[in-house]
């Protein structure tokens, strides 16, 4: 499982936490249902645009990612990222891959020496070609940045893209990799438009000295975009770790945001391919959290940070919770500070926050927190087995938002399954406590890839395990031992 690796020149923000929540919730939930999980994320450290920002902070670049990662790392602690490694493209085995792919590259033919004159973002780290930039004023503007571009006319070596144009159509023609669908019809479509042009795979190391040196050419580094994607490769152990690498890479997952697929797909294919190695298994991509209509970007101005959104709800899992509700793959969702903290009031703290609350302070009061199993409720058993199975699908196909969606209604359900059998009112409150807990249980125990903490507190405080899902069913829990009823989220007031 990987996320893009990121440009370290700012502090992250929720941008990258949708991304890298949703990688994390995806490896969760595959460790949790017993596979086992390499799961890889980390920055994106060449090229010109990091060189031009540490001279601007009067650092060299090395010291100036240096001095970021940690801060990467920190955002991704707060939010429980659990990689199994941080992968920087300084690394030296990530250095020495890219040489040894440049150089097979090289021997294979795919790469060869051209000139090259075009207009070229620094920020984005590309060139722009006619119809692609935007003119005003006699200027050639970057679309996304709305910077002028630079002409750049320079000899360089080109990666021959076109050779492989009919069997990365094939490929992605023969559907399943790209993910949704909707996606491999844009790239097909771009393909056919304008065909896979050969891609300059190189820069001088008189304009941008930052970057991994050309085996073959010392003047040369390699284009810091080819740089990054290998990152997937010397991750899982290519050409080092063969045992590791094998074992992996047949099911490498790749989540990304929607800007970046033609590099993911297009370019990415085409370099496996020449290298001899199979695409990745699944390659999945999400669109934007937009703030007032935009992509959420520093030179935009309209970033919302980490800090915000785990100080407003003091709460992490909460965080995730929200970035994952809001998740939806085909279409840009606006983000909107009154509508997440109405999902959090009622979905956190009203509905799933209450339940554990009351359930929990009536387990210990009337029974001690010891709840030992009564008859099941037929209505909550059958929802909650099938909401297992259900959120199972979901996850599946990546529909995380209504696997929650689906688990709430599991707790609404319990909810009403409280107030109707009052357990407060009755001698011997045993029955309805067991079937609140249960479904309870079940719903937590979905929730955990989203919400690990508040998982991991809440079988501890009511004293049971967190199960494989398709080990995880109705009535299984013999006795509840209860010895703490959390206030898990305290309800938010008004912006
Ligand atoms: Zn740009």
């Amino acid at each position: 499982m990987t996320t893009p690796i990121y440009y370290p020149n700012d502090i992250p923000h929720i941008g990258h936490a949708y991304t890298t929540v949703l990688a994390d919730v995806l490896a969760r939930w595959y460790r949790l249902n017993g596979h086992d999980v390499f799961f890889l994320t980390g920055t994106d450290e060449h090229g010109l645009k990091l060189q031009r920002t540490a001279e601007k902070a009067g650092k060299t670049p090395k010291e100036f990612v240096d001095s970021m990662v940690p801060v990467f790392k920190k955002y991704w602690s707060l939010l429980e990222i659990n990689y199994s490694r941080f992968i920087r493209t300084t690394d030296p085995d990530h250095e020495e891959l890219v040489k040894k792919v440049f150089e097979e590259l090289y021997s294979r033919g795919y790469i060869y020496k051209g000139k090259y004159s075009g207009w070229y973002c620094v920020s984005c780290e590309k060139f722009y070609s006619e119809g692609e930039y935007v003119e005003q004023g006699g200027q050639k503007l970057c679309p996304i940045h709305n910077k002028p571009l630079e002409l750049v006319e320079e000899e360089t070596y080109f990666l021959k893209l076109s050779a492989l144009q009919e069997e990365v159509t094939r490929l992605i023609e023969e559907g399943g990799i790209v993910f949704p669908e909707g996606y491999a019809r844009e790239i097909l479509s771009r393909i056919k438009k304008e065909g896979l042009r050969d891609l300059s795979v190189a820069r001088p190391k008189s304009r941008v000295y930052w970057g991994v040196e050309l085996p073959f050419d010392r003047d040369y580094v390699a284009y810091v975009w080819i740089d990054a994607l290998l990152n997937y490769l010397t991750g899982v152990g290519f050409m080092r770790d063969n045992n590791s690498f094998e074992k992996y890479w047949a099911e490498a997952h790749h989540i990304i945001g929607k800007d970046i697929l033609w590099f993911h797909s297009a370019i990415w294919f085409s370099v496996l391919r020449m290298l001899g190695l199979s695409p990745p298994k699944r390659l999945i991509v999400h669109a934007y959290i937009v703030n007032r209509g935009l992509k959420m970007g520093k030179s935009v101005g309209n970033v919302v940070l980490i800090d915000d959104l785990v100080e407003r709800y003091k709460s992490p899992d909460a965080v995730r919770y929200l970035l994952m509700r809001l998740l939806n793959l085909d279409k840009d969702v606006e983000f909107d500070q009154s509508l997440l903290d109405n999902i959090y009031n009622s979905e956190l703290a009203d509905t799933y926050g209450n339940l554990v609350r009351r359930a929990g302070v009536l387990a210990m009061r009337k029974l001690g927190g010891r709840v030992e199993r009564a008859g099941p409720d037929p209505g909550l058993e059958q929802l909650s087995n099938s909401t297992v199975e259900k959120v199972g699908r979901l996850m599946q196909e990546v529909r995380v938002s209504e696997a929650l969606s689906t688990v709430l209604d599991l707790l609404r359900e319990a909810n009403g399954y409280m107030n109707k059998t009052q357990p407060w009112s009755l001698e011997d409150p045993r029955e309805p406590l067991y079937n609140v807990l249960e479904a309870l249980r079940i719903a937590t125990n979905l929730l955990y890839p989203v919400m690990p903490a508040t998982a991991e507190s809440l079988a501890r405080a009511f004293g049971f395990q967190l199960r494989r899902v398709d080990r995880l069913a109705f009535g299984q829990v013999e006795a509840y031992s209860v010895s703490e009823a959390p206030i898990l989220f305290e309800k938010v007031g008004k912006a």
